[in-house]
């Protein structure tokens, strides 16, 4: 069975025209919603889905161009009719959720049952299993490996390139990888091509998301220099871009 991946969004925190903030959908025989920053909901629309589609999300870490459209997501499935929704994301992710229903009381009503997870774990669900790795960023972050009997997506999440996560990548049909700067911006927390370009060894496809203004105009000399150090086929994302694998 394929995989697909839908890049929902792949900006920063930073608006820019075409890019809303991070979200990707992984689809195979049923759905996983990964991040859900602001401007999710509007994307799932375009992409031709419902909220009550997205039962589960998981979360790379909790900045607010990763969350900031959930609870919409909850309230909007509350509002049609559904009061539940799964939800696994990194150390924090309960008391940070159990706080913002404490603001909101009519949250309550609404049942996430969270997930923590740390890095090295490996659950099953349905026909998925998920991989998640430590990802190097200012706050606990995960990447995730979403795979099948077949076929395998990565999505890195914030990080900089580090051996975690191009190793969770190892073999993988796509790697969805954040490259937030071109080259000759000085990061930390965050990926440049060339440190990824290095790293990333394996992988069939690489897709690069998570893009700051800086990289408008870059783009396609990002992609070369990631696709001519990794010797992969890189292409930088766009918002509604599907990938099937
Ligand atoms: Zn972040
Ligand atoms: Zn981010």
């Amino acid at each position: 069975m394929s995989l697909s991946a839908t890049l929902l969004g792949t900006g920063v925190g930073i608006p820019q025209i075409g890019r809303s903030q991070s979200s990707l959908l992984i689809e195979g025989d049923s759905r996983l919603l990964f991040d859900c920053g602001a401007g999710t909901l509007n994307r799932l629309s375009e992409a031709g889905k419902s909220p009550l589609d997205i039962n589960t999300v998981f979360l790379s870490h909790l900045h607010l161009d990763h969350v900031s459209d959930l609870l919409a997501l909850a309230k909007a499935r509350y509002l049609m009719g559904t009061s539940w929704l799964s939800l696994y994301g990194p150390k924090g992710s309960a008391s940070w959720l159990k706080a913002l229903q404490a603001i909101y009381p009519y949250l309550a009503e609404m049942v996430i049952s969270v997930h923590e997870l740390e890095a090295g774990d490996h659950l099953d669900l349905g026909a998925y299993s998920i991989k998640t790795a430590r990802a190097v960023h200012s706050v606990p972050a995960l990447a995730y490996a979403v795979s099948t009997e077949s076929r395998s997506i990565v999505y890195s999440g914030d990080t900089e390139p580090c051996p975690e996560v191009a190793e969770l990548a190892r073999g993988a049909d796509l790697l969805i990888h954040e490259c937030s700067f071109p080259e000759g911006v000085q990061v930390t927390n965050h990926t440049t091509p060339r440190r990824l370009g290095e790293m990333v060894k394996e992988v069939d496809r690489i897709v690069l998301t998570h893009l700051y203004p800086q990289a408008k105009g870059r783009e396609a000399e990002m992609a070369r220099l990631v696709a001519d150090l990794s010797k992969t086929r890189t292409e930088v994302g766009r918002d509604l871009m599907r990938v099937v694998v």
